[in-house]
């Protein structure tokens, strides 16, 4: 059968034998399938030469834009295996949207939603022997991007675009289990400005963030928080790679409004079931003093961040310059680990999907 990806097989497949080493303990990002979907894009001819064919680098020229104006974009998402070995996507279409909201706002072409979920799920067919087994936390890790490919020194939108799709076994994201981990908030630094690109998926925010993320480790923390541009006291924004969630002793499920920061799947899908947990979701600004005083009178009682990667990732404690607190006595709290669990129950098919979030694949 061909799909809108027609499928050129790879003649030199990883060995099977080593393919089940990798699966064993694949970690994140360092391994990558036997292929990749591909299409390009001209203004004259529009979207062509869709394929899934082997694993390959590209061949550039040295002028191609995205090497001086970063006119990137890309996307992540994961397969998952359930019990009966189907395979499953979660909530691609969400994906797909952003990828095209991403694109307009980069004046790169939007890619139709039916070829971004085309390029993905017929990728995941082709290399479904790596998609890894059901059972633990362990899934495959799909990478859509475009980038501006035309060969020209000159600032405008490219003429030449290519859109690719790779994949990368992924082991559970927290191999000790679930600890909490502590953010730098950084008084120097920020991701995003109105008008800017911050709620854009482009690699132009995560090079700009790479700084602030050094800044937090000699600081001895393991992620950023970015405040807004209005300084020091200004309003939470998000981690460097994932949104952030308060919940509060009243019951709310509090994350900042949307605008300047990642409409993220995980932020969505939690404000969606945080009512199962007797949790009022609730999207508006929140001032770091806000969080502070809330941290220490105890009615912030639990923090934490959400992202594809990690799902949820607890939030136990916060530095800045010249100041240091922790969340709910420094430990993971309850329901984030109860809400953890149950996105990832969907996910592996193992608690039902009432929102009609998955969709299968394999
Ligand atoms: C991808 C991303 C997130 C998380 O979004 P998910 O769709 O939940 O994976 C959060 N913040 C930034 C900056 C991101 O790039």
């Amino acid at each position: 059968m061909t799909g809108t990806f027609p499928l050129v097989r790879t003649t030199e497949p990883v060995p099977e034998a080593e393919r089940h080493g990798i699966l064993a303990a694949p970690g994140f990002g360092k391994f990558f399938t036997d292929h990749m979907a591909t299409a390009t894009w001209t203004s004259a001819e529009g979207w062509h030469e869709r394929r899934i064919g082997p694993l390959a680098p590209y061949t550039l020229h040295p002028s191609a834009a995205v090497l001086h104006y970063a006119q990137e974009i890309f996307e992540g998402l994961k397969a998952y295996r359930h019990a009966d070995g189907s395979v499953w996507l979660f909530r691609p279409e969400f994906n797909a949207r952003r990828f095209a909201g991403s694109a307009r706002r980069l004046a790169l072409p939007e890619l139709p939603e039916e070829d971004f979920l085309a390029s993905v799920e017929e990728l995941v067919r082709a290399d479904e022997a790596w998609v890894p087994a059901s059972g633990g936390e362990a899934s495959l890790y799909l990478r859509p991007y475009m980038f501006a490919s035309e060969a020209f020194l000159g600032v405008r939108p490219a003429d030449r675009v290519t859109y690719s799709v790779i994949a990368s076994p992924a082991g559970p994201y927290f191999a000790s289990g679930v600890t909490g981990i502590t953010l730098w908030v950084s008084g120097e630094y920020t991701r995003a400005g109105r008008g800017g690109t911050g709620a854009a998926k482009c690699g132009g925010n995560y090079a700009s963030s790479l700084a602030a993320q050094l800044e937090a480790k000699q600081h001895g923390c393991d992620q950023v928080l970015f405040l807004d541009d209005t300084g020091g006291e200004g309003d939470l924004e998000e981690s460097g790679t994932m949104n952030l969630c308060l919940i509060t002793s009243s019951g709310e499920l509090v994350t900042p409004a949307l605008g300047t920061i990642l409409d993220g799947v995980t932020r969505s899908s939690i404000l969606a079931l945080a009512g199962e947990f007797g949790l009022a979701p609730v999207e508006r600004a929140i001032t770091l003093a806000e969080l502070r005083a809330g941290a220490a009178d105890g009615t912030v009682t639990e923090v934490f961040a959400a992202g594809t990667a990690a799902v949820i990732t607890p939030i136990t404690a916060f530095k800045g310059e010249g100041y240091e607190f922790t969340v709910g006595g420094g430990t993971p709290g309850k329901q984030t680990l109860a809400l953890r669990e149950h996105v990832l129950d969907i996910q592996y098919g193992r608690a039902e999907d009432r929102h009609g979030w998955l969709r299968r694949v394999s």
